[in-house]
């Protein structure tokens, strides 16, 4: 669960599966306000 300082928005990404191109840039973006995270925590589906 993430709550987004700007925007005051709570919410949980889901990942479901990592593409296999996928790169970690280590940049997030809220989905609401698009605001940037240095992280964000992520579940990540086993
Ligand atoms: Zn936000």
């Amino acid at each position: 669960m993430h709550e987004c300082e700007i925007c005051g928005n709570v919410f949980e990404i889901e990942w479901i599966a990592k593409g296999k191109d996928y790169n970690d840039f280590g940049h997030w973006y809220c989905p609401f306000c698009g605001a940037m995270f240095d992280t964000i925590i992520i579940e990540e589906t086993p």
